[in-house]
């Protein structure tokens, strides 16, 4: 199977998706999207080896990569549309035994509490994460979950990411109905309020070209034999707003070392060239990506607190004094709980995370802060925490 074709083949779930969420909502069982969801998979299937790796064609070459992501979801969400959500609530949390007490935990912690908003990250967070981007599509049980929750329990749901808003971005592979959330990208610069109306920060032109100009000559990079491979590699190339982000290894390191640090070098090098001086951009190495975003006036680069502040301030959310619920998965999410924090804001926090590290940051914030080691803990927590017959998923 050729790359484009897999990524293209999995986007045709997205509609399905889509269709499948709303009708799901009314309780319904959907065969047809059953079907159509097992056909992708079993396109998918059929270059998946005995050990999980996927081969595929990259510029005329057969590369090994993973697509646990896509598989698992995809057929949680073929049992969605099969039999319904409570079907594969219980599915994940028999099999995960972890999944099943810690989204009791936050069951516990959300239950019977009404939020004037939750601003959460996507990837890690209420999202599990893909090797690459454009086939991180949202599943639909997830989107089910978090539209009951958001429906019950906040009067604005915000899903506030550093990716993209389009091309593809969070507005493509969402699949949760526009209505019940807040897309907020490019940590909160571009945002597409509930009722679709549209926001962005300022930006001078400057910057704007200068983006522009590095988003080419990364192109021009992927046309080379050598680094063609890396349009395919984690997030790729995604150009932000005021911010442009190219992937040098996915999250697997899949990617060979000495071609990796080879790619990075010659991003650097493109950056250099545009910016001589250093005057335009600011960079920041992620350790899988490089992150270069356009200087403020006060040479200070844009985090997700001020992401924050911009969503309340144009989405008409208040925080001083109101109940604030903020979820995030890494160290990048820790300005939006500060932010909440310092806005007088009564602070709720849930946290995705294995690191004892982070961990303590979130607490240093906010000592109650509840941290789980997985997404689906927080995904199926939050849709357990508005369900009001809880108990029918106790693994005994
Ligand atoms: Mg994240």
């Amino acid at each position: 199977m050729h790359i484009d074709q897999f990524v293209e083949r999995h986007s045709e779930s997205i509609s399905i998706r889509r269709d499948l969420v709303l009708r799901a909502r009314n309780g319904k069982v959907c065969p047809d999207a059953a079907g159509a969801l097992a056909s992708i998979l079993r396109d998918i299937e059929s270059s998946v080896d005995a050990d999980g790796n996927l081969h595929v064609e990259i510029a005329g070459n057969r590369v090994a990569t993973r697509a646990d992501y896509e598989r698992t979801e995809l057929a949680r969400d073929i049992r969605l549309a099969e039999s319904g959500m409570d079907d594969v609530v219980r599915d994940v949390m028999e099999q995960y035994p972890e999944i099943s007490s810690e989204s009791y935990m936050v069951a516990e912690r959300l239950g019977g509490r009404q939020f004037e908003a939750c601003f959460t990250d996507r990837d890690g967070t209420v999202n599990g994460y893909s090797n690459r981007y454009s086939t991180s599509v949202q599943p639909a049980h997830v989107a089910l979950a978090l539209d009951r929750y958001a429906l019950a329990a906040c009067r604005h749901f915000v899903i506030l990411t550093a990716g993209p808003l389009e091309g593809p971005g969070i507005l493509d592979l969402s699949v949760l109905p526009p209505s019940t959330a807040v897309f907020a990208a490019s940590k909160g610069r571009q945002i597409v309020l509930a009722d679709g109306a549209r926001r962005e920060a300022h930006l001078s032109n400057e910057q704007r070209d200068a983006l522009q100009t590095l988003a080419a000559a990364i192109e021009t990079l992927y046309e080379t034999e050598r680094f063609a491979p890396f349009r395919y590699v984690g997030s790729g190339l995604q150009a932000k707003f005021g911010e442009c982000s190219v992937a040098y290894q996915d999250w697997q390191s899949n990617c060979p070392q000495a071609l990796s640090q080879a790619f990075r070098a010659a991003v650097e090098e493109q950056i250099r060239r545009i910016d001589a001086d250093g005057r335009i951009f600011h960079l920041e190495d992620g350790g899988r990506d490089l992150e270069i975003s356009a200087l403020g006036a006060d040479a200070a680069s844009f985090d997700k607190g001020d992401g924050l502040r911009f969503v309340a301030e144009h989405g008409g959310i208040d925080l001083s004094g109101r109940s604030i619920l903020v979820c995030g998965d890494t160290a990048s999410d820790l300005p939006m709980v500060r932010c909440a924090d310092e806005s007088g804001a009564s602070l709720e926090t849930v946290f995705v995370t294995r690191n004892d590290d982070l961990a303590a940051r979130v607490r240093a914030i906010d000592p109650d802060a509840l941290c789980v080691t997985r997404y689906e803990s927080l995904v199926l927590g939050m849709y357990l925490a508005v369900m009001e017959e809880t108990h029918e998923f106790m693994v005994v």
